[in-house]
């Protein structure tokens, strides 16, 4: 009898997951006794590697005074201190945090947000969202519309998501056209562009430039339009710089953080908005308030593990590890690019892409991985490294030797 329901897998001819019993640094322990060094961080979370002693000990600190409580009426230490770092890392007026408990809620709140934020002060005609071609935003209904709509989900569930124009990220002259052109068109009644900035990730690891923010930036302000950076992927360090929006030096309205905030320990997600936004809901009205406020939201464990992340991120050379593992990355995957069957290898900070001509035999090429004892789990046509940044330059050569010698063997086989 089967009773666990796996996450986008065909359960009847994917083999059985691996049974994982602890992990340690770098690596997960498997049951049968093997360690498999982990190159993708846990779906991009574990950024200081696994059971790190200072996140530990500040959750069961947490544990032990207050596991939980409901955020309405109620407030902690944890969950403040936490916004006030937030706010203070994050650039501009991106001050006010609002918590929840996965990536994917994190961005409806931030749809939320400005559609209600343009409610608010009179235009309830702007209730439009366009997001990117390549773009990855979430599993729920409203995230999935958002998500580039040659993906499997959006067929699916046609006529059930809400309306979402899909705009080519505007890298070159066409792109930028058609995104002028959708704002003269829409702009009156659009509440703002959803972006995963400077990397689209889950949607094929495809970059644009800093350039390319700063003109979309510019490109909202003209036309009244919010702009929403997804950092959920690239931001805390991943990209060599604490978020994107900081390396691209552009202040969306409001950011959207999770994956690696509680550095790969619990569920826990941050909207960010700008001051502007923000007092968009402040109101003698009391249905002008944002209308939303999860069970377990803001919970005490999630926000202690936060900050103790956030203190490592401060007393520890992060950046110049992601800025060292880039370097290894850049210098170890080129390789692969004499491989046949491979059409491109980047590197960004700390995320090294083998981008390969078709996704025939993922199955395949992930129980390769495992055969040479690492966690490599390729997306559709990407086999791509997100590493801890605590990795050693031991542990990075098995994961990069390790993609060379199996991205050869897919193409011999
Ligand atoms: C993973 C991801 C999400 C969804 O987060 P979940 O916690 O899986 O709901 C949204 N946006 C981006 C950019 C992501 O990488």
């Amino acid at each position: 009898m089967q009773h666990l329901w796996r996450p986008y897998t065909q359960m009847k001819t994917e083999p059985p997951p691996l049974r994982a019993v602890g992990t340690d640094g770098s690596t997960i322990a498997l049951v049968d006794g093997r360690h498999l060094i982990d190159g993708i961080s846990s779906w991009w979370t574990a950024c200081h590697g696994y059971n790190h002693p200072h996140i530990r000990q500040a959750v069961a600190a947490q544990l032990s005074a207050m596991p939980h409580v409901m955020f309405g009426g109620l407030t902690h230490a944890p969950a403040e201190r936490l916004a006030r770092r937030l706010a203070r890392m994050l650039p501009g007026d991106l001050n006010h945090v609002f918590f929840t408990e996965s990536g994917s809620v994190s961005v409806e709140v931030a749809l939320k947000m400005v559609i209600q934020g343009w409610q608010n002060v009179g235009r309830p005609r702007k209730r439009k969202v366009a997001a990117f071609a390549g773009g990855y935003h979430g599993d729920t209904f409203a995230t999935m519309a958002l998500c580039d709509p040659q993906e499997g989900m959006h067929r699916r569930f046609a006529g059930m998501l809400p309306e979402v124009t899909h705009l080519p990220v505007p890298s070159d002259v066409a792109g930028k056209a058609a995104v002028q052109a959708f704002l003269r068109k829409e702009g009156d009644q659009t509440a703002a562009l959803i972006i995963e900035p400077l990397v689209q990730a889950a949607g094929g690891f495809r970059f644009h430039s800093t350039e390319t923010l700063r003109w979309l930036r510019a490109a909202c302000d003209a036309h009244d339009v919010m702009l929403i950076f997804d950092e959920i992927a690239v931001g805390f360090g991943r990209l060599g710089t604490l978020f994107a929006c900081s390396c691209a030096d552009v202040i969306p309205d409001v950011v959207t953080l999770s994956k690696a905030l509680t550095g790969g320990t619990l569920p826990l997600a941050a909207t960010v908005a700008r001051t502007e936004l923000f007092e968009r809901f402040l109101s003698d009205d009391a249905s002008a308030a944002l209308m939303h406020g999860p069970t377990y939201m803001a919970n005490p464990m999630g926000c202690a593990a936060a900050n103790a992340s956030l203190d490592l991120f401060e007393r520890e050379p992060r950046l110049q590890q992601a800025m060292a593992i880039s370097d290894h990355l850049r210098r170890e995957l080129e390789a692969c690019r004499a491989v046949s069957g491979v059409v491109d290898v980047r590197v960004w900070g700390a995320l090294g892409v083998v981008e390969l001509e078709h996704d025939r035999d993922v199955v395949w090429l992930r129980r390769r991985f495992v055969d040479e004892g690492v966690w490599v789990r390729p997306l559709d046509r990407a086999v791509y490294l997100m590493p801890p940044l605590v990795i050693s330059g031991f542990e990075l050569t098995r994961l990069t030797d390790a993609v060379l010698r199996v991205v050869t063997d897919w193409s011999r086989h």
